[in-house]
């Protein structure tokens, strides 16, 4: 049997300055500036969404937020006010290619190398500085690892810096190598790794728009174009990296709690109710992860306790044994057109049908299979209304099974998983 048929890609990634339609409206996305969002700038993004969108805050697996529902109108109003509050490059291809993805505590746990968030700035102004990047696929990305109690893990970006032993290695997706330098050389240095990844799309146009395609055509050839001699061998990172929901002490009286939203998908409510918890509990920075985790940071240790209790009737998730965690569902029908079926509202019945241990599914509500690039134990995907059921892949893989309803798809899962305890 084939693989289930993703939609055409729509060529086009919305950012604050290209909403995109989407079934319920314009959806477009907050990119947070390195170091995190303040309580002030969550107040303002949960205002913005209520009055001008729907209300639904989305967390990307690329540290972003997705807002839905916005007219063209109130999608513009809400850039204007957003631009005010520094969340925004105004120079709208700059904001395209604005990809970086930052450690979530980096520049909080001491543990963390300490350069990761000026590298990360220096990248974010090299992008807006040097416009020929400002070509870069807007699917084009930046991961910047910190080491330490959380690290990136193995994000799927394009060009990577993680921190080594005097100094940083500055690779890339698909490259064999990578190259160590100081400190102070990691931004220019992936910047004309990027540049390179331009000179060449430019030379030769098709549709291979990510790096880990021109590594697999010549690397050699590509490092060449960046004009560096890669002097190591790549570190490729855990694929296991997982995030530590809950409370981390830092042990020197600051701490930092990970909090999830189920199914990646909170509330403009719950988004204003963690500003004003931000206040209260004088916390002054909140960052995204790749997991598309909520990282309170730079908190009073005495206060881990209290931000359990307060973050509970928000609907967010801070126990890492939630089940909830081990599923990623897109918002599916009818927010998304593309989906057949409502796969963020059928993830509460499934997951609650999971039995104790480490499956993961995704829920996926076509093949396209936006909440999960990686393979899952199992995924559901919608077809026509009904599930198929994928084995150990992606959403857009063979299917074992297809023509499930609700009901079938939770006796399945239920079933390969394993009785509930
Ligand atoms: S996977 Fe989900 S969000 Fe992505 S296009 Fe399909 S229905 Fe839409």
């Amino acid at each position: 049997m084939g693989g289930l048929t993703a939609p055409a890609p729509r060529g086009a990634c919305p950012d604050l300055l290209s909403p995109m339609a989407s079934g319920d409206g314009f959806l477009l996305r907050v990119k947070p500036p390195v170091g995190g969002l303040s309580a002030t700038q969550i107040a303002a993004i949960a205002a913005g969404a209520r009055k001008g969108g729907n209300g639904i805050v989305e967390i990307t697996g690329r540290g972003n937020l997705q807002l839905r529902g916005f007219s063209e109108a109130t999608a513009a109003a809400f850039a204007e006010a957003m631009l005010k509050l520094d969340l925004a490059v105004p120079e709208a291809p700059a904001e395209r290619v604005r990809n970086i993805l930052v450690a979530p505590l980096a520049g909080d746990d001491p543990a963390a190398a300490p350069e990761a968030e000026a590298i990360a700035r220096a990248i974010e102004a090299g992008l807006r500085g040097r416009r020929t990047l400002w070509s870069l696929p807007a699917k084009f990305g930046f991961a910047i690892d910190a080491g330490g109690r959380l690290p990136l893990g193995d994000a799927m970006v394009d060009i990577r810096l993680m921190p080594a032993v005097d100094g940083w290695l500055v690779g890339g997706s698909g490259l064999s190598r990578a190259v160590h330098v100081a400190a102070r050389d990691a931004a220019a240095t992936a910047l004309r790794l990027a540049e390179a990844c331009v000179r060449l799309w430019e030379m030769r146009a098709d549709d291979a728009n990510r790096l880990r395609h021109l590594a697999a055509r010549d690397e050699a050839g590509f490092w060449r174009a960046a004009g560096i001699g890669p002097t190591v061998p790549a570190v490729t990172p855990g694929a296991t990296t997982a995030c530590r929901f809950g409370p981390t002490s830092y042990d020197n009286g600051v701490g930092t709690y990970a909090l999830a939203a189920p199914f990646g998908a909170t509330s403009a409510d719950a988004l204003e109710a963690m500003a004003a918890m931000m206040l209260d509990f004088g916390i002054p920075s909140l960052t995204i992860g790749p997991w598309r985790s909520l990282h309170l940071r730079g908190m009073p240790e005495h206060a881990l306790s209290a931000v359990a209790m307060a973050a509970k009737p928000l609907g967010l998730i801070g126990d890492p044994e939630d089940p909830r965690l081990r599923v990623a569902a897109c918002a599916g029908a009818p927010a998304c057109t593309a989906g057949s079926v409502p796969a963020r509202r059928d993830a509460g019945a499934i997951a609650a049908s999971l039995a104790p241990g480490g499956t993961r599914i995704h829920i996926a509500g076509c093949a396209k299979g936006c909440a999960s690039a990686r393979p899952a134990d199992l995924t559901l995907v919608g077809h026509e209304g009904r599930y198929a059921l994928v084995r150990a892949g992606r959403a857009g893989d063979p299917p074992a099974e297809t023509g499930l309803d609700l009901d079938a798809a939770i006796r399945r899962v239920a079933a390969l998983t394993g009785p509930r305890a």
